[in-house]
């Protein structure tokens, strides 16, 4: 093959290799294999993926440059050819509490410019469709769709009375502050444990008098719900002690947002629909129900927006993640399912010319999803750019245009290229244990 045709590497002693030189054709699918520890990882991570990214920092500022992680330079005699690589692996997708499929993906970005162009009634732009703006959220969880409240039982001891001190809070402790508000009010009776209060009893303790200036010989209390509450919301002032607060946490459970009820926005937002719903009725829905509602929008002002989520839908489908949704937060996703989710984000790129890497993508994939995976790397090849498959798997070694089995075995019974070629001929004279397997299969 040209040289410029190939990632050309020479004298390579990375970790356990040894002295390795390879061509790696570029445009193509190559599809590492090898046993568990063999060097595959040295050369398709540690050293393509390291030096083009090394590479790639050096044409910073040094001023960026500082803030960029570092790469060291392999143990290589001489490697030319790379391009700037993309890592699509198996670890977690960025973002916070607030990060979703939807959001993650971008195609929420797309959904609220449609719903901002052609929304019934016209709420506003599409700032006002984000649960991260404040033209959008919802104001008592700030768009959480969850609140922090507090459970207060769990910070009483049924077994005990006032005189017990039975609120597990120092400052209600017998003969302090908070102590001497309650039992000094003479509503309650100090030795009755709280198990035997009345359920009016009861809500006289936790929500407190209702009528200011009731029965003239008793003093109002405020109920010590409402009073927690308060207390955790006075957080950092200074009469609270962190001692107070730390125990005041471990009262308080996440809840879905009495106001939204976990739908994020505010009811403005959630007032307009698109073909009937309204955008968090869509960001829940599975996709292949989603893409089918948005299949039936024929409106002019909408169909680039409709044509680009609806390709961005379908991908989703056929790498097997048709089960998931938009509102599905992105830190509950597996492995898997995160790397699936990254390729497709990769999918809509116009970039050429890159070098994708993938880990073991077949990783707890359906079989029949496995075929739709590999369509998706013949695409991304030809697109002009060179796809590194590091895998096991057989369907996809079939489907490579090219395999390097590393070996012969793993740690320093490894280390060497035993094999390159195409997946016939390793299946006709390759004489490694991944060539007999592939035989057998073939
Ligand atoms: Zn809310």
């Amino acid at each position: 093959m040209p040289q410029q045709d190939a990632i050309i590497i020479r004298g390579l002693n990375q970790n356990n290799l040894k002295n390795v030189s390879l061509d790696i054709p570029k445009g193509k699918i190559v599809v590492f294999t090898g046993v568990s520890g063999s060097g595959k990882s040295s050369i398709v991570f540690d050293t393509i993926a390291a030096e083009s990214q090394r590479q790639m920092n050096e044409t910073y500022t040094a001023f960026v440059r500082g803030r960029l992680p570092k790469y060291e330079k392999p143990r290589v005699e001489r490697i030319d050819n790379l391009s700037a690589s993309v890592i699509v692996d198996q670890s977690r997708l960025g973002g916070n509490a607030r990060s979703t499929v939807g959001t993650i993906s971008d195609m929420y970005a797309a959904l609220r410019l449609l719903y901002a162009r052609i929304g019934e009634p016209y709420v506003g732009t599409a700032s006002y469709f984000s649960f991260n703006d404040p033209n959008g959220m919802c104001k008592t969880c700030s768009g959480i769709g969850k609140i922090l409240d507090l459970d207060i039982e769990r910070a009483i001891d049924p077994e005990k009375s006032w005189n017990e001190s039975m609120l597990a809070l120092p400052a209600f402790g017998v003969g302090n502050y908070y102590w001497k508000q309650y039992t000094g009010s003479g509503l309650f009776d100090l030795d009755k444990k709280y198990r035997d209060y009345t359920p009016e009893e009861r809500n006289l303790l936790l929500f407190g008098s209702r009528e200011p200036g009731g029965p003239r010989e008793h003093k109002r209390v405020e109920g010590i719900k409402t009073q927690f509450q308060r207390l955790c919301l006075m957080k950092g002032s200074e009469e609270q002690s962190d001692h107070t607060l730390r125990k005041l946490n471990q009262f308080m459970e996440e809840k879905v947002c009495p106001d939204c009820g976990g739908r994020r926005l505010n009811p403005k937002t959630l007032s307009c629909k698109v073909a009937g719903y309204s955008i968090d009725e869509l960001c829940a829905m599975e996709f292949t129900e989603l893409v089918e509602v948005l299949k039936t929008i024929d409106d002019p002002r909408a169909r680039t927006i409709v044509d680009a989520l609806v390709a961005s839908l379908t991908r989703m489908i056929d790498i097997g993640l048709p089960y998931l949704s938009m509102d599905r937060e992105s830190s509950t996703l597996s492995g898997g399912e995160a790397q699936r989710l990254k390729l497709v984000r990769y999918m809509g790129s116009s970039l050429t010319g890159m070098t994708y890497i993938f880990d073991e993508p077949s990783t707890g994939m359906h079989p029949r999803d496995v075929h739709r995976m590999t369509r998706l790397l013949q695409s991304l090849r030809d697109r002009g750019n060179t796809v590194i498959v590091i895998e096991h798997n057989l369907d996809v070694m079939k489907r490579a245009d090219w395999l390097i089995d590393v070996g012969p075995d793993g740690g320093t019974a490894g280390g060497e290229v035993v094999f390159t070629g195409s997946p016939r001929e390793m299946a006709e004279r390759g004489d490694t244990i991944t060539a007999e397997y592939l035989r057998r299969s073939l």
